[in-house]
């Protein structure tokens, strides 16, 4: 029996966890998203079930409390959890970034303080590069960080667009720290900041101004953050030395492209079952849609579509996982995931009619939900910029 989106050459403990997810999803995510979507309330249940299953510690190594899994086996689970509702996967997916880039570039006592605490889900991660006037343009950070005579920093500026902005208990955040650098992204710094969850100011010279409210995406907080005197100590610092914040984010962004990809997977394969089976209830002319060319060539393009993007995304975590330098790879499932994702999604909402625009049906879900893909990790022309400068300077004549 053909199935799409399969994966060869899994391990037993990655095929047993992706299928526990699966189930997981369909038994308690895909009943209730559309209710708590509508109603913007966030999934506490389903993000209490995921902390027991350890879905928080995946990739933090097993000497932190973590499960010690590759990007992979990430990446298939967050395609699952997308599945049933992008914004369950989104719930993990800054949480994953963070620990990433403390498992990478933090120092021992950072590793120590805050991956145990994390593996659990007891200390929940946001990512913060953004700022109202800049997200494609990362070296144009604005909010900075001054260091006081007692080696402490204070921080001033405001920050946008945080997934689990109110949700989190410790940001990543980007901030410019002036090293004298002459090329601006060497003037930056990312800071460990921790804060209690919730909104107003949570702790002195940091506010958290409330929910943003988004087209899609709901039930998980997408806040802004001001930073208004904030003190931070030196001990904040990534890694410990300053002026090394873009590249410790930019590796955090590569591994969350093929994050997102597998979250444009996930929606896809949703879009294609919704319309596979619709198109064999719905009836026109004396018989099912399905039969007729038009939308069985509609449904055979989507299949071709969500497996594509599947192999591009598996590719991408498997040369991660190999240790390769991955920035083509990342940046191209990026771009062709979530670019298919949104055309099945299309695709899959005029099979259903006019019954697609209906809240009633899922497929409504999903067509705002698949916009944000083209956004989230840098747009498919910031993709296109990091693919074809590496290829021009690869293949130079
Ligand atoms: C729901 C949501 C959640 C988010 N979560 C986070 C988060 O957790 N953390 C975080 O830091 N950010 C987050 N973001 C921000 C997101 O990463 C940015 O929106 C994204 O990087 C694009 O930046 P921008 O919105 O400033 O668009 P801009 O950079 O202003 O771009 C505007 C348009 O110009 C195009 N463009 C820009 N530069 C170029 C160029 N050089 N060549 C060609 N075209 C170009 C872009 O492709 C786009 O079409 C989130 C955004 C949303 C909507």
């Amino acid at each position: 029996m053909t199935r799409l989106a399969q994966t060869l050459g899994l391990t037993e403990f990655q095929t047993e966890i992706v299928s526990t997810v699966r189930q997981f999803v369909d038994k308690e995510v895909i009943p209730t998203a559309q209710e708590l979507e509508h109603s913007d309330t966030y999934p506490q249940a389903i993000v209490d079930q995921m902390k027991d299953m350890d879905l928080f510690g995946l990739m933090i190594p097993e000497e932190y409390g973590g499960l010690g899994e590759s990007l992979l086996t990430y990446a298939l689970c967050v395609e699952e959890l997308a599945r049933g509702w992008m914004s369950v996967s989104g719930v993990i997916n800054t949480h994953f970034i963070v620990a990433y880039m403390i498992r990478q570039h933090g120092t021992d006592a950072q590793k120590q303080k805050f991956l145990p605490r994390m593996a659990t889900g007891e200390t929940r991660g946001a990512f913060s590069m953004s700022e109202p006037e800049l997200g494609s343009d990362v070296a144009a950070i604005r909010t900075r960080a001054k260091k006081n005579d007692d080696g402490t920093y204070t921080i001033d500026g405001q920050k946008m667009w945080l997934t689990n902005g109110g949700s989190s208990t410790l940001v990543a955040a980007l901030v410019r720290t002036d090293e004298g650098a002459e090329k601006p992204h060497r003037n930056l710094t990312a800071f460990l900041v921790e804060k209690p969850t919730g909104f107003g100011e949570v702790v002195p010279g940091l506010t958290i101004p409330g929910k943003l409210d988004k087209l899609g995406y709901k039930g998980i907080d997408t806040t802004e953050l001001i930073f208004d005197g904030y003190r931070a100590s030196a001990d904040d610092v990534l890694g410990g030395v300053t002026g090394q914040g873009f590249f410790q984010m930019m590796d955090g962004v590569e591994v969350g492209r093929v994050n997102v990809s597998a979250r444009a997977c996930g929606v896809g394969i949703r879009a294609f079952e919704l319309a596979v089976r619709y198109a064999q209830q719905r009836e026109t002319f004396g018989k099912p849609i399905a039969e007729h060319q038009a939308i069985a060539f509609q449904i055979a393009e989507m299949a071709t579509k969500v497996e594509a993007a599947h192999l591009m995304m598996v590719n991408a975590a498997r040369l991660k996982d190999s240790g390769e330098r991955n920035d083509v790879a990342a940046g191209m499932a990026k771009f062709m995931c979530s670019e298919f994702c949104s055309e099945v999604t299309q695709q899959s909402f005029r099979i259903h009619g006019g019954y697609g625009y209906s809240k009633e049906y899922e497929i409504e879900r999903l067509m705002r939900d698949a916009p944000f893909l083209l956004i989230g990790e840098g747009t498919s022309e910031i993709q296109k910029n990091i693919i074809s400068k590496r290829l021009l300077s690869d293949y130079r004549v």
